[in-house]
């Protein structure tokens, strides 16, 4: 893979920030997750699913970086993003093994990197994603795991007692005491006069008082028993989400790859190498929305009669195909010609959270006024402005057309929770214009040279 892959890393303990290689990384999150003897398939497992995490995370591949600490991609609190080792320089030499042979590997769900979740032992089931995080995730779910036995935390054993149970929850309740029966334990009590044991079942044998006297060694048979402690039955350790690290390490044994051991753990998922943006997918990870304007309903036209409802969807429809064959993710506010309002296509921007948005707009000037693309801009808005600023670029250069861009507070620009422009390709009054837009080809054109300066906002590359 290619070197450079640069993460931040905020240790949330220390209060430091590392820079580094993806691949160290992975290094210092293995080392912090799993025990350096497992066996290598699980090592390897491990590996990919601490990658995973961070690619997930980082801006370049789309991700919001660690929400916590939004200055940088992940945080070292093992709650929150993903644990670290903090002996730097200190990497076992079975964990270097691991990282370096999965090298670039990930796990995938419809292509895109999952949240590899993993715990210690899950004690003989994962758990369903909804029952712990409230939601439902296709690649969570529970599966059989019955490779975790031999995991010291299969079943753990803890004595708690009665008052300290009653503290830690906060309640109250009689833990009986007399000679009431404990059911499987002491039944069938029967006392004489005085109040000393006659008979007594315990288990399913019974006893005179006299032999309980004898055998437990009391002092005597008179005697009264009280609930003070409870040893609670502990099955595996953590949320039970995804992998199951002793299982991981029971599959290995049993001579499984780290590849079927995700499989298994993470259902319906992939292992893939890590696709970096190329020339041939420039905008992959990217999500872009398309809003073409206005609808049909209320929409003004040329003195030709050509639609603006029309022009900008066709516009915008081409635009998604171009974006989508570059790799990104695009939504538009609205399918063919159909009328949507306003705030109903700010609700498909903003439920999409995209990077970008381009909304595409006609203008209706004096019919004298033409060869003006402009361009607008939130104030305040510096990602909106370099992307104005490129794309009015892309117009001058490619298209040879004057192009302009503005700041200006209007209300689409506002509403939308991402950076944004609204582009008026044309003075849809000036009928010189309108012959023009109503070329397919003049459209296509119009939508490439957006493309070319989406590019040129990401990449900044020189554009003939
Ligand atoms: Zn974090
Ligand atoms: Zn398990």
């Amino acid at each position: 893979m290619e070197q450079g892959l640069m993460l931040k890393v905020f240790d949330s303990r220390m209060k430091k920030v590392y820079r580094m290689e993806l691949e160290e990384y992975v290094k210092y999150a293995v080392a912090s997750a799993m025990p350096a003897d497992f066996p290598m398939e699980a090592l390897k497992s491990q590996a990919v699913c601490c990658r995973t995490i961070a690619v997930r995370r980082m801006r370049i591949f789309g991700g919001s970086g660690c929400t916590r600490y939004p200055e940088y991609d992940v945080c070292t609190d093992p709650g929150h993003c993903q644990g670290f080792s903090d002996k730097l320089g200190e990497i076992p030499e079975s964990i270097k093994k691991a990282v370096e042979e999965t090298s670039g590997l990930i796990l995938t769900y419809n292509g895109n990197p999952v949240e590899a979740l993993y715990h210690d032992t899950c004690g003989g089931y994962t758990e369903d994603s909804e029952n712990v995080l409230g939601n439902k995730i296709s690649y969570l779910r529970k599966v059989e795991c019955g490779f975790c036995s031999d995991s010291p935390h299969y079943v753990t054993r803890r004595i708690i007692t009665i008052k300290n149970l009653k503290k830690k929850l906060g309640v109250n309740f009689d833990s009986a005491t007399g000679k009431e029966d404990i059911k499987g334990i002491f039944e069938e009590i029967k006392t004489t006069g005085s109040g000393r044991i006659k008979r007594i079942k315990v288990g399913d044998r019974e006893f005179s008082g006299e032999e309980i006297k004898e055998l437990l060694s009391i002092n005597s048979n008179k005697l009264n028993w009280k609930v003070v402690a409870i040893a609670l039955e502990i099955m595996g350790k953590g949320h039970g989400l995804g992998m199951c690290q002793y299982g991981a390490r029971g599959m290995a044994l049993k001579g499984q790859d780290f590849a079927n051991i995700l499989k298994h753990y993470f259902t319906g998922t992939e292992v893939e190498k890590i696709k970096m943006p190329s020339e041939d997918n420039p905008l992959i990870f990217k999500k872009i929305a398309v809003d073409p304007g206005k609808g049909s309903e209320d929409d003004l036209c040329g003195p030709m009669g050509l639609s603006e409802g029309f022009i900008n969807y066709e516009m915008a429809r081409v635009l998604r195909e171009i974006l989508s064959k570059e790799g990104a993710k695009v939504i538009l506010t609205r399918n063919n010609n159909e009328k949507k309002d306003l705030m109903e296509r700010i609700r498909v921007i903003n439920d999409f959270d995209p990077d970008l948005f381009i909304s595409l707009q006609q203008n209706f000037l004096k019919p004298d006024r033409e060869g003006y693309v402009e361009i607008f801009y939130l104030p305040g808005d510096k990602e909106g402005k370099r992307l104005a600023e490129c794309i009015k670029e892309a117009f001058i250069s490619n298209l040879k057309v004057q192009a302009v861009s503005y700041e200006a507070d209007l209300f689409l620009l506002r509403e939308c929770k991402c950076p944004g422009v609204m582009i008026f390709t044309c003075n849809l009054n000036c009928p010189r214009e309108e012959k023009r837009i109503s070329e397919e080809k003049y459209r296509k054109n119009v939508a490439q040279t957006i493309f070319s300066g989406i590019i040129l906002y990401y990449y900044g590359l020189t554009l003939k």
